[in-house]
């Protein structure tokens, strides 16, 4: 069936209306049976041989985003058989040296599009289709859509091989299911959890529940004991961190909802059958972002922030936050649920200590500009300026800015999120001896005693350095005058190669690697670039002749350093 994204928003939010009402009215009503209803039942077949097994699930809270598919368990090894999931056509490939990887994009009639991500390689006839705009563009990263008479593909037809390409952290498949997407099936595309279309997956496992805290407003976070009575004084929210398993996949997959009472009563859900791509950034308000960005456990919080809005947004009865009666004692009970409806709980018994403390008030105690959400906001202080869009924060907030010279931290003093929107950091000045097109604004990280630098794409006018940045911190200009690194892994100047692939390593001490091109003998030949390990490597079969051969590797930076080195190969 299809639907525009529109009506699927409403219908969705009218779910959960419907489901929260009915629980309070104690209707015997399962979320998950009306929802799979909407989407068509085995229509796609797994995607891989074999039991689905899951190292990742869908809209697992990741920094910066929600993880926006299924990561299907490979068994370690790179090179099995990946499988249309249903009759269509190859509408687009993307192959970068970052992200996804080597990605396949099929249209099926019914007007989803099933996506495979960090492939090895594509089959057959969409292989040579691939290899073909590579050469034609000198060029291993490429996105090239096809039209629908070009690729025809048949319901369980090998597509691809899975593989280990991109930002990928381990072997695995990653597999989506979308609708809508502009030409590019990417922009204002929705992703669906693929597990709602009837895709068999065994899971008897309960969800752990690893960690509920109180969050007392103006106060210190804490973790509520398990068995013990908890003490309040005054206004809270939650924090909820649980993981689930199941048969053959790891034990820390993300949960499919969490439901919360007040004496029996529900006050919060949360569930995610589906992610518009466009925005999933808003999931850095949803969670406990600090203590996510220091441990990796993903403490979902009850609270609302205003300029957190979406479909994915919990339900809440009110704000999230609780405020009981001084001297009164409740019990709140947590439900987490899988995809399987498997559920774990825990009752917390909160008790509220008369004699409210004064709650302080966090906007108050602290200096710095104010922000209101919803609102542009220029800052203009010497050597620097930026400007936010509205909507760049979840919240009003107020931003401690300090500076000196050529360095500036910018810094939210109440919810230490990063900026859902990037914004323009302008930065005046120079560095002595280094011209004004080798000079970058740098993120400067500072642990442990080391000092890092992240350098941005930056533009020069009239000495002024601009970058687009999506993070708040310190920023300063630095120099890059250096050339890319070139070294070859697996083979010497003047020797035969062992073996048939060409291994070289490349980078880059600050700007990063921008191209990359590598001759033989004069002619270009496709080196396919794998970010993780910052290694190109060159399939020479059927391309080295007998006696000397040229090899010539030239990298460039993103403010134009170049390495140009050329190696004899012999065979
Ligand atoms: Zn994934």
């Amino acid at each position: 069936m299809k639907r525009t994204s529109h009506f699927s928003f409403f219908s969705f939010q009218l779910i959960r209306l419907l489901v929260c009402a009915s629980l309070f009215f104690n209707f015997q009503f399962s979320f998950f049976n009306l929802a799979a209803q909407t989407y068509p039942q085995g229509y796609f077949r797994n995607p891989l041989d074999g039991q689905i097994g899951l190292s990742a699930t869908f809209a697992e809270f990741r920094a910066n985003h929600f993880h926006s598919g299924l990561d299907m368990r490979t068994g370690g090894a790179v090179g099995k058989p990946v499988y249309a999931a249903a009759d269509g056509y190859v509408a687009k490939v993307s192959i970068s040296p970052w992200g996804g990887g080597k990605i396949l994009y099929i249209k099926h009639p019914n007007g989803y599009t099933t996506v495979y991500m960090h492939l090895n390689g594509y089959a057959g006839a969409i292989g040579k289709a691939v290899l073909k705009e590579q050469y034609a563009r000198h060029s291993y990263s490429i996105t090239k859509l096809f039209a629908p008479g070009d690729l025809p593909v048949k319901k369980g037809q090998v597509v691809a091989y899975s593989g280990n390409t991109g930002g990928s952290g381990g072997p695995h498949l990653h597999f989506e299911i979308r609708r809508g997407g502009e030409s590019d099936l990417h922009t204002h595309a929705t992703t669906i959890n693929p597990l709602l279309f009837g895709l068999p997956y065994t899971d008897n496992i309960k969800p752990t529940i690893r960690g509920v805290r109180i969050y007392p407003q103006g106060g210190t976070p804490f973790d509520a004991p398990a068995d013990n009575i908890i003490k309040v004084n005054g206004p809270f929210h939650l924090g909820i961190y649980a993981t689930d398993a199941a048969e053959g996949s790891t034990a820390k997959n993300g949960i499919d909802r969490v439901e919360v009472y007040l004496d029996g009563s529900l006050a919060f859900m949360y569930t995610t059958e589906e992610l518009p791509l466009d925005s999933t950034r808003i999931v850095n308000a949803l969670i406990d972002f600090p203590l996510y960005a220091k441990t990796r456990q993903a403490y979902l919080l009850t609270r609302a922030l205003p300029g957190a809005e979406g479909p994915w947004v919990p339900v809440r009865m009110g704000d999230g936050i609780f405020r009981l009666k001084p001297g009164s004692t409740h019990h709140i009970g947590v439900k987490v649920y899988d995809i399987r409806d498997n559920c774990t709980d825990r009752t917390l018994t909160v008790k509220v200590e008369s004699g409210e403390r004064r709650v302080e008030n966090g906007e108050r105690r602290v200096s710095g500009e104010t922000v209101k959400y919803d609102k542009p906001f220029n800052y203009q202080f010497s050597n620097f300026n930026f400007q936010l869009k509205p909507f760049t924060l979840y919240a009003d907030d107020r931003l401690v800015i300090t500076g000196n010279g050529q360095t500036v931290n910018i810094k939210p003093a109440i919810n230490d999120i990063p900026p859902h929107l990037a914004y323009t950091l302008c930065i005046k000045g120079s560095l002595p001896g280094v011209p004004s097109n080798k000079t970058v604004v740098v993120l400067v990280t500072r642990k442990a005693g080391s000092v890092k630098h992240s350098a941005y794409t930056t533009k020069h006018q009239n000495g002024v350095h601009s970058a687009q940045v999506r993070e708040w911190g310190e920023f300063t200009l630095a120099a890059d005058t250096i050339a890319p690194t070139v070294q070859a892994v697996n083979f010497s100047e003047g020797k035969p190669l062992k073996g048939t692939t060409l291994k070289i390593k490349i980078g880059d001490n600050l700007a990063g690697v921008e191209t990359y091109n590598c001759h033989l003998n004069g002619s270009w030949i496709l080196a396919e670039y794998d970010g993780k390990t910052a290694t190109l490597a060159i399939d020479t079969r059927g391309k080295l002749k007998s006696g000397v051969n040229k090899l010539r590797v030239e990298v460039t930076d993103g403010v134009g350093n170049v390495t140009d080195l050329t190696w004899t190969i012999q065979k």
